[in-house]
Formats: C-alpha cells, sequence, structure tokens
C-alpha cells in the first residue's frame, strides 16, 4: 500500500514599499496609474533608483495611461491556482500611454485569436482596491477602463506595506514503510529495520540498507529502544512570525538511542530547561495518551511529546558531540 499526500508549504510576510513603490500602490486605490520621470524616460512601474547609472531617482511622478499598447504577449490556456485568472489569458508587456516602459500584467481577452501585438488595451479596475498591483483586475481590450462590481473608493491612508503570501503546492509519495513507521508512532512505538546481512539498524521509514543495497521491510522489523544520550543540541530564540507559537527559548536536541547506532535528530525535550541543557544528559520517550493527543496539533512528532531526564548519571564519553547522525 501506498499514497501520495497533497502538501503546502507557505511564508507569508509582510514587505514595506518605500517611497516610490508606495505612492503607486496608493495611487492604484484611486484608479490613477503612475510612472516616474527619469531624463526624458518615464518609466512604469515607477523605481527608485535609475537602471543605466543606479543614481536615486527624484520622486517627479507622472499619471500614465490608463490605455496603452501591447507590445509582446504570452497565451495562458491552462491557468493555475497562481495567476490572476481562473480562466485562459494572456501575459502581456503593456506601454501605457505617456510611459515609455512597459508594464506586465495580464489581459483578459477572451481568447488567444482576440490577442495581437500592436493591440489597444485598457484596464479593468476590481471595485474594491487595497493598494496592490491586482487592484488592476487585468487589462481588456478598448479605449476605456471598467470597474468590476461595486467601486468602494480609494484607500483612506497611504499604502505602506503589501502583504505577500509565497505559497508551493507540492505531492509527496508515501512509502509502504513510511506508512508502517507512522503507524508504530500513533501506537506510541518507534519502528527500526535491521538489516539481515550487515545487521545495522535504521529508522523504520528508510526502506532499503545503503550499506548493501538490499531491500528492507516487514520482516525485518523491529522495535528501536526508547531511551539515549543528548549528543547535541540547539536552542532556539523564538522570533514572531505568523503561525509561530512558541514564546520562550526552546531546545532541540540530538539523541542517541541506547544499544542502537541511530541518532534522532531534532526532538523536542520535556521538563528540561534550557539552562540546564547539556551533553550528555540520559533521556526517555513520551507519549501522549489518548485524551492528550485529543489537544495535540499535527506535528513532524506525531504522538511523540518529547524527551525528558531520565535522572541517571550523565554519559561522559568525549565523543558524543560528534554523534549529530
Ligand atoms: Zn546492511
Amino acid at each position: 500500500m501506498s499514497e501520495v499526500r497533497e502538501m503546502t508549504i507557505q511564508f507569508p510576510y509582510k514587505r514595506s514599499l518605500g517611497p516610490v513603490v508606495g505612492a503607486f500602490m496608493t495611487a492604484l486605490t484611486e484608479q490613477r496609474i503612475l510612472g516616474i520621470r527619469n531624463g526624458e524616460q518615464v518609466i512604469c512601474p515607477p523605481i527608485e533608483w535609475d537602471p543605466a547609472t543606479g543614481n536615486e531617482l527624484a520622486h517627479d511622478f507622472v499619471d500614465v495611461g490608463p490605455a496603452g499598447t501591447v507590445e509582446s504577449w504570452s497565451w495562458v490556456a491552462k491557468p493555475s491556482e497562481q495567476h490572476p485568472l481562473d480562466h485562459p489569458f494572456a501575459f502581456a508587456l503593456i506601454k501605457l500611454d505617456g510611459a515609455t516602459t512597459s508594464i506586465l500584467h495580464a489581459v483578459d481577452a477572451g481568447s488567444i485569436d482576440a490577442m495581437s501585438t500592436g493591440m489597444r488595451v485598457a484596464p479593468r479596475w476590481k471595485g474594491t482596491r487595497v493598494g496592490h498591483i491586482t487592484d488592476i483586475d487585468a487589462f481588456v481590450p478598448g479605449e476605456a477602463s471598467e470597474v468590476a462590481g461595486d467601486d468602494t473608493g480609494p484607500a483612506a491612508e497611504p499604502v505602506e506595506m503589501m502583504d505577500y503570501n509565497a505559497s508551493i503546492a507540492y505531492t509527496l509519495p508515501v512509502t509502504a514503510n513510511e506508512l508502517r513507521a507512522e503507524q508504530a508512532n500513533v501506537e506510541g512505538r518507534f519502528l527500526g529495520l535491521k538489516c539481515p546481512k550487515c545487521a545495522r539498524l535504521y529508522t523504520g521509514g528508510r526502506g532499503f540498507c545503503p550499506i548493501d543495497a538490499i531491500e528492507l521491510g516487514p520482516a525485518d522489523e523491529v522495535d528501536l529502544p526508547q531511551k539515549g544520550v543528548i549528543t547535541n543540541y540547539t536552542i532556539i530564540e523564538p522570533v514572531p512570525y505568523p503561525g509561530q507559537t512558541m514564546t520562550e527559548p526552546f531546545a532541540r536536541v540530538m539523541v542517541l538511542l541506547d544499544g542502537a547506532d541511530i541518532v534522532l535528530g531534532y526532538q523536542p525535550t520535556i521538563d528540561l530547561a534550557v539552562t540546564d541543557l547539556h551533553i550528555g544528559i540520559r533521556v526517555e520517550a513520551v507519549w501522549a495518551s489518548d485524551a492528550e493527543l485529543d489537544d495535540l496539533a499535527s506535528t513532524a512528532e506525531g504522538r511523540l511529546l518529547g524527551w525528558i531526564p531520565t535522572g541517571e548519571p550523565d554519559v561522559t564519553d568525549p565523543d558524543l558531540v560528534n554523534r549529530i547522525y
């Protein structure tokens, strides 16, 4: 049995726009498009620096467009969820009237046959504008601007920040061995695999012996020890970011399992102050009870809550520090 999981990784952050891009975004909420003068040129979208010399440009803004001419375009036949429109459209370089450079934006022409270099387009504004390039829903063929839906007017304050959500969606194949290792975690066990040839022990998800290049499966499964020793650690000072739930410094430790040549990395600790943390502490695994499990957020550790000191004397082997894998 194997399966595939849909995964999404997101990096939400805020970006400060500065005096030039901020002015451009603020103007978008007013259904205006700003360029910036650079000698004889009018650059749109405006930038802070002369692209040829790197010199700072004076904030000499000029209204351009709103209509313009398509200089070049590329048809998007199958838009993905990241695209600005959910139906086929063109990405186009559009030289707005009065500008000497072109802006990249979507053209909603209906079909590829309606697209041509040199065609005239005008913005279709969103009714509610927040100070973002997508305040222009898309450009449409013709000379006249449009507003989609009810116009809620310009922004009350100058736009100085922009929310940005970098996001990647991907699919991850999950092997049968990984599924059994997850099931063992649910049962409060660490699943291991013992190579029948070299007798080395591995964590259960791996599925092969890299030394002997042979597959390892259910017949090779063993339970790994639940006690070990801390060989190394990292103390993390949490910085606030969306989704961060930690407020105090916390530790992640490497645990060398007893009687096995296996180090589990990035493990959480329990009842162990970061100020007391050191190499050589004996620890054992603590698993969530059924009642605690209901309160647990989904984490990489699954049912494992963390590693708690056993109270046994420290291990003093000076080579421990080198065991990080
Ligand atoms: Zn082997």
